[in-house]
């Protein structure tokens, strides 16, 4: 018996040589399951309660001020164990946990986006068509347009009233709320829309949402559907129409974040890119604000907006409320600061950009590169480079920084995998490493794969969920 079970010697070789990347539900530990379970607990009531980037940044700043963070602007004295947020326009959140080290080391960062692709209202968008009021839209991100219609929605958002008072919307959460949809035509009379090709089978100008067909009871009164609707928006929120052009409404689909399989091993949800990123950040940075004792470096946290068109206008990433925020710590923590200090302590500095990266769907594998594509179950994957064609226009990481990365992970224990987009030339995709890399940050992209990405019901592992959690809690905790 023990004869046969020796390795042999091209066994021992493969064993010392080659990189196995194994699943992780078959080498975790027993014990570490209730744990796996637990945290995908906490994340679907987190994807629940926060469906947009306000709502995220609401629910993580009620958190932040239970435990004791405290905003720049009532900060005081900052010193090492100090909790630091700022609130960046209720759309975004940047926050601190001041290390023991002197900040001139560098900080670690980890970086997610808290913005998912959506339906907007345009400024105008009630209108009465043949008896039924719709909504008209502007979608938001990269999206299938077809995949949201015939779909129970949501709405989100805030009115800013004529008088100057803003309103919180929220319709279709509750049970017993209505919900909203975007109608699709029958098949019986699709002949001709089954012609195209599915860019334009629905086309964005397309994406109504119906809100109404009961007429407001008077007999001179014109558009009485859309004036009922009116009627209702007034009485609820005291608004005109005029107040859709102070507004910013969001439709979203009304699934809940619900387990998948028979196995239950996996989320299904809108918004995991990127929520399921920005909860594991928020979770390592509050689980590094608890340890004992604090990490020695500095640890920032940051759930950034507007990702998903492109990083810009003043809350997404690539303003510069990031380095605001950093430049606020330096000149806090350090003696006769100038802002060549700030400089040299970003060039210093370590961040993860946590994001998703499309999971390999077998499905679809003739537009992935198998080997290096992200596989359910394998751990946090780490994404060397973003690309468009010939690696345009994304951050492509260091390779010391790559080994240093994947040496935190590998003396924690934290299985990691690859993460590429697709085959060459399949199309592309970005993340917010070029603007962090832009400050001299080192930066890698590092996150969780996802099936279905961008839809209306995305995927992915709650293992993976997990690992991607102890991997960022690892990286903070770094000296
Ligand atoms: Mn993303
Ligand atoms: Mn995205």
């Amino acid at each position: 018996m023990a004869e046969e079970e020796k390795r042999t010697e091209g066994q021992e070789l493969s064993k010392k040589l080659v990189f196995e990347i194994k699943n992780v539900w078959e080498t975790i530990e027993p014990a570490e399951l209730p744990e796996v379970e637990h945290f995908a607990e906490s994340y679907k009531e987190f994807l629940n309660r926060g469906k947009t980037e306000r709502e995220c940044t609401a629910y993580c700043m009620n958190v932040l001020k239970e435990k004791g963070f405290v905003s720049i602007e009532n900060s005081g004295k900052i010193g090492p164990g100090s909790k630091i947020y700022q609130n960046i326009k209720g759309k975004a959140l940047v926050f601190a946990i001041i290390g023991t080290q002197p900040i001139q080391n560098g900080i670690n960062i980890v970086g997610a986006h808290v913005d998912s692709p959506r339906i907007d209202l345009k400024t105008n968008p009630l209108y009465e068509d043949s008896g039924l009021a719709f909504f008209d839209t502007q979608y938001y991100g990269g999206i299938k347009y077809y995949q949201w219609t015939a779909i129970p929605l949501t709405m989100h958002g805030v009115v800013i009233r004529k008088d100057g008072v803003k309103q919180t919307i929220c319709i279709g959460e509750d049970d017993s709320d209505p919900v909203f949809t975007i109608t699709d035509l029958l098949p019986h009379l699709a002949d001709e829309q089954l012609e195209k090709k599915a860019s334009k089978v629905v086309e964005g100008e397309e994406l109504d949402i119906l809100v109404g067909s009961e007429p407001y009871k008077d007999e001179k009164a014109a558009d009485k559907v859309k004036l009922n609707i009116l009627r209702l928006l007034n009485e609820k929120y005291g608004m005109v129409e005029e107040d859709f052009a102070s507004a910013e409404i969001e439709f979203v689909p009304a699934f809940k974040a619900r387990d998948v399989g028979i196995d239950r091993s996996m989320i299904g949800a809108y918004g995991h890119d990127d929520k399921c990123c920005a909860f594991a950040a928020f979770s390592a940075a509050l689980h590094c604000a608890e340890s004992k004792p604090i990490p020695e470096k500095t640890v920032l946290c940051l759930l950034t907006d507007k990702e998903e068109i492109g990083s810009i206008g003043n809350t997404g990433s690539e303003s510069r409320f990031f380095e605001n925020f950093i430049a606020f710590l330096a000149s806090k923590t350090m003696d006769h600061y100038t802002e060549i200090d700030l400089r040299l302590l970003l060039s210093k500095s370590a961040m993860l950009s946590a994001d998703v990266n499309a999971a390999y769907d077998p499905t679809y594998g003739s537009v992935y590169d198998k080997r290096t594509a992200s596989h359910f179950g394998k751990g946090i994957l780490l994404t060397k480079y973003t690309v468009h064609g010939g690696k345009f226009g994304g951050s492509d990481a260091n390779a010391e920084f790559c080994q240093k990365v994947q040496s935190i992970l590998n003396k924690n224990n934290i299985r990691w995998q690859y993460g590429g987009m697709g085959r060459v030339n399949k199309g592309g995709g970005g993340t917010i490493a070029l603007y962090a890399a832009n400050m001299g940050i080192e930066v890698l992209d590092c996150g969780i794969p996802v099936l279905s990405m961008h839809s209306p019901f995305e995927v992915i592992s709650k293992i993976d969920l997990y690992t991607t959690y102890k991997g960022y809690t690892a990286f903070m905790n770094d000296a």
